[in-house]
C-alpha cells in the first residue's frame, strides 16, 4: 500500500504523529499545524523532517489544503470550550472558530481525505460542535463511529477519558462501516452512563473516611489496583539512580495546605489520575503524586492528622516522601516512546504543560489500526 498522506492539525507536541508511527500504518505526515511556540519547538525537535506550520488553521486556504492532497486528517481541537472547568462556550467560544472552519472546508476540498480521527475531552459528545461535525461528515459521505476511552483499556495505569471519532469515506470500496470493531463502545452521546468505569471526578456526598475520600473512591481505587489487565505504575518510572528526587518532592507548604487533596499512588498501583497542564504547580485534579517511602502506610500517616500540631503534621507528611512524577514519567504514562525528548530550553513547567494538552499515544495507535484495517 502506498504511504498515506496525513495532515495533523492542532499538532501540539506530536501525539498523533507518534501514534501514527506506533500503529505501523504506512503513512507520512505531509503537514502539521499549531500556533503554540513551545509545543512547536518540541515537535520540531522530535520530527525535524516534518513540515510544521506555525499559523492559525483558519488562516490556511482551501487551495493550500488541496495542494497537500492528503488521505488522512488527524486532529485534537482545543478542548477548553467543552471541559467542565472551561466556560463551556461551545461553538460561541473563539477557540472553536478554527474547528468550524475545518468543517466549512471539508465539503469544499477537491479530494476528501479517506480517513479522519478526532480526539477531544469528555463533554464534547454533547456539544453543538459535535453536532455540526456529525452533520458535515454525513453530508460529505463518511461513515463514522464515536467512542469514549481511557488508557486503562490498553493496559496503561492512567485515567484519561477522551472522546474519539473515527470516520471513513464511504465511497471507499473497502469500507463496510465499523460494526463492532472498537471495543468498549461508548454510551451514545447524550446518555450519561460511564462505559468502562473510570470516572475522573468523585462525588463528595458520601461519608468522609480519611483524607477527603469517600467510600466510593476507596472502592474504585481498590478495584483499579487489583485489575491485572492493567500494568503497575513501577513499569513507568525512571530508574531512581538517574533521578534527582529532591527536585520533584512536594514542597512543605503544599503538603500542609493541600495534603487532603493529593491523589497518592505507590509503585505497585495500577492507576493514576489524568495529568493536566497545571501538574507540578497546582495540586487539585492535576494528576497523581508518588509515594517514595513505602514503610509508612498512607492511611496511618493521615489518621488523626487533624489533631497534630503543624510541625508533627509536616513530619508525618514528609515521611511519606511524596513527589511529582517527572515529565519523562508522565510521557511514559501517556505512551510516548523513549525516543521522544524535550529540547534543552523547555522548562519543567512547560514540559508538564504541553504534555497535559497531549494524548495517549498507545490508545490512539490502536484506534488508527482499527480505522485503517
Ligand atoms: N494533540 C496535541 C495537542 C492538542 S491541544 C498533542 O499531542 O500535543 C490543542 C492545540 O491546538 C494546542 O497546541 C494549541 O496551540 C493548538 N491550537 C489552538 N487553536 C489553534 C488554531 N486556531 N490554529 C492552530 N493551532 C491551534
Amino acid at each position: 500500500m502506498e504511504a498515506l498522506r496525513v495532515v495533523e492539525l492542532y499538532s501540539g507536541i506530536g501525539g498523533m504523529h507518534y501514534a501514527l508511527k506506533d500503529s505501523g500504518v504506512s503513512a507520512q505526515v505531509v503537514a502539521a499545524v499549531d500556533i503554540n511556540p513551545t509545543a512547536n519547538l518540541v515537535y520540531q525537535h522530535n520530527f525535524p523532517q516534518t513540515v510544521l506550520w506555525n499559523k492559525t488553521i483558519e488562516g490556511i486556504s482551501v487551495e493550500v489544503f488541496d495542494k497537500l492532497c492528503f488521505d488522512m486528517l488527524l486532529m485534537s481541537p482545543p478542548c477548553q470550550p467543552f471541559t467542565r472547568l472551561g466556560l463551556q462556550g461551545d461553538v460561541t467560544d473563539a477557540r472553536t472558530k478554527s474547528f468550524l472552519y475545518i468543517l466549512h472546508l471539508l465539503p469544499r476540498l477537491r479530494k476528501r481525505p479517506r480517513f479522519i480521527l478526532l480526539e477531544n475531552v469528555k463533554g464534547f459528545e454533547t456539544s453543538s460542535a459535535r453536532a455540526c461535525l456529525v452533520e458535515t461528515l454525513k453530508e460529505c459521505g463518511y461513515v463514522f463511529q464515536e467512542v469514549m476511552l481511557s488508557p486503562t483499556s490498553v493496559g496503561i495505569p492512567n485515567s484519561r477519558m477522551r472522546y474519539f471519532l473515527l470516520a471513513k469515506l464511504s465511497t471507499d470500496t473497502r469500507t463496510s462501516g465499523f460494526s463492532a470493531q472498537v471495543p468498549d463502545v461508548v454510551p451514545q452521546p447524550g446518555s450519561s452512563g460511564q462505559s468502562s468505569g473510570q470516572p475522573e471526578a468523585s462525588s463528595q456526598e458520601h461519608p468522609v473516611l480519611y483524607k477527603l475520600e469517600t467510600l466510593v473512591d476507596v472502592q474504585r481505587k481498590s478495584a483499579q489496583d487489583s485489575n491485572e489487565s492493567v500494568r503497575q505504575i513501577r513499569d513507568f518510572l525512571e530508574p531512581q539512580t538517574d533521578l534527582n528526587v529532591q527536585q520533584y518532592l512536594i514542597p512543605p507548604r503544599t503538603l500542609l495546605r493541600y495534603c487532603l487533596l493529593l491523589d497518592i499512588v505507590q509503585p505497585s498501583c495500577r492507576r493514576s489520575v489524568c495529568f493536566t497542564k497545571g501538574y507540578g504547580r497546582y495540586v487539585e485534579g492535576t494528576g497523581s503524586v508518588l509515594q517514595c517511602h513505602l514503610e509508612t502506610k498512607v492511611q496511618s500517616a493521615f489518621t488523626g492528622l487533624e489533631l497534630c500540631s503543624e510541625e508533627q503534621k509536616l513530619q508525618r507528611l514528609l515521611n511519606l516522601q511524596l513527589r511529582y512524577f517527572t515529565p519523562r514519567e508522565v510521557a511514559n504514562l501517556m505512551g510516548f516512546p523513549q525516543s521522544f525528548s524535550f529540547p534543552e530550553q523547555i522548562s519543567t513547567r512547560q514540559q508538564y504543560r504541553v504534555l497535559g494538552n497531549s494524548l495517549n499515544v498507545v490508545l490512539v495507535s490502536r484506534l488508527l489500526q482499527l480505522l485503517v484495517s
